[in-house]
């Protein structure tokens, strides 16, 4: 893509009028680490803003789970019910950790939810390939965003579970699943157990019937470690709920009972309101925006200070100093920050 050749208002009227290929290219822009990248994205993105008007009530969920517990299988059932049975917009996007941790890829080629992908009213955002892909857990709330003025109403987030990313999508969605396996109690003595302190609802998957013993007690194990924490919300205790993925599987009448996605995606609903009700909702997304500014600035300030000519000016001098010992690494960083904000302190215009 040329970025100076892009008319950045025909590419947000393309976004915000839902032309797919527009989206694409934009969250490929958005999750680029080139600085000038995510500044033409930030631009795009509030021009879709403006255009947009007004979004409509939309509904963010991560989901979350080691790999192979159900999460693309979960997440197709849900989006297919959410686009097809409820006729609503359904966008899913896949935040991959290994992006942030080492630049390749956890979540690979695998074909992605072909069914979901076909449907009119949904859109998957391609696998990751060769690591070159994934910015997105730096930059989940632009991504959704964008999403949102192209129009989609339901946002799914879908990532391993591995703390770094599940924090930023934690920090990006109205609420998120975490999906476990049977027999995967064991994973609450170790570094798994943060994860389930930002769940809303936990689901024993692939609790089929015949593994239906081993995820009762599973769920079990999870209501007695959910017993120990605080909830998030004073008005919603996360439920553990047995979900089978399989057509023909779900038993709502056997104790407890096995759900199918389309039933979890109705608790989920139940949360939804009662978040909007209580004014969590706006409250919570607030909060959020201003979290992600502050980590635009963490990400930006270095990479702007070093191009700051100034800084360039006064750095071999101090880099001289600190090889020779002659300065502390504070002293010198307090005088680089120095340069920059007296330069632009309010008396300097
Ligand atoms: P992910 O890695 O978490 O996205 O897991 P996938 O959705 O790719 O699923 C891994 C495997 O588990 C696939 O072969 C699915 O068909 C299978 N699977 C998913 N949900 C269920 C379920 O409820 N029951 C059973 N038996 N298999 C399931």
């Amino acid at each position: 893509m040329d970025q100076t050749e892009l008319d950045l208002e025909q590419f947000s009227r393309d976004v915000v009028a839902g032309k797919t290929s527009a989206l694409a290219r934009a969250i490929t822009l958005a999750e680029s680490k080139k600085l000038e990248h995510s500044e033409l994205a930030a631009e795009l993105l509030d021009r879709c803003i403006a255009l947009r008007k007004s979004i409509k009530e939309t509904f963010r969920i991560g989901v979350s789970g080691s790999p192979g517990v159900g999460k693309s299988t979960f997440i197709e059932s849900l989006g297919c019910h959410i686009a097809r049975d409820l006729n609503k917009k359904v966008a899913v996007l896949a935040v991959d950790p290994s992006s942030i941790i080492r630049g390749g890829s956890i979540l690979g080629d695998k074909t992605r939810m072909s069914k979901l992908a076909v449907e009119p009213n949904a859109y998957v955002r391609p696998s990751p390939s060769g690591g070159t892909w994934g910015g997105l857990a730096r930059h989940t709330d632009e991504v959704i965003t964008l999403c949102e003025t192209a129009g989609y109403e339901v946002i799914l987030v879908e990532t391993v579970g591995v703390g770094q990313s599940e924090a930023a999508v934690a920090d990006a969605v109205d609420m998120l699943i975490l999906l476990v396996s049977p027999g995967a109690g064991d994973e609450l003595q170790g570094s798994k157990k943060g994860i389930l302190e930002l769940a809303d609802i936990v689901v024993v998957n692939r609790a089929d019937k015949s593994t239906k013993l081993l995820a009762a007690q599973t769920r079990q194990e999870y209501l007695s470690a959910l017993e120990l924490q605080q909830p998030r919300l004073p008005f919603w205790k996360p439920p553990v709920l047995l979900c089978s993925c399989l057509e023909q599987q779900s038993d709502a009448q056997s104790t407890p009972p096995i759900l199918s996605p389309v039933d979890i995606w109705k608790r989920a609903m139940e949360f939804y309101q009662l978040i909007v009700e209580h004014g969590i909702l706006t409250a919570e997304r607030g909060k959020q925006r201003s979290r992600w500014m502050w980590s635009v600035i963490r990400e930006s300030i270095v990479p702007r200070m070093k191009r700051h000519s100034s800084i360039q000016k006064e750095l071999p001098e101090l880099e001289q100093k600190l090889a020779q010992g002659a300065i502390s690494p504070r002293k010198a960083a307090l005088t680089l920050l120095d340069i920059v904000f007296q330069a632009h302190s309010p008396t300097d215009n």
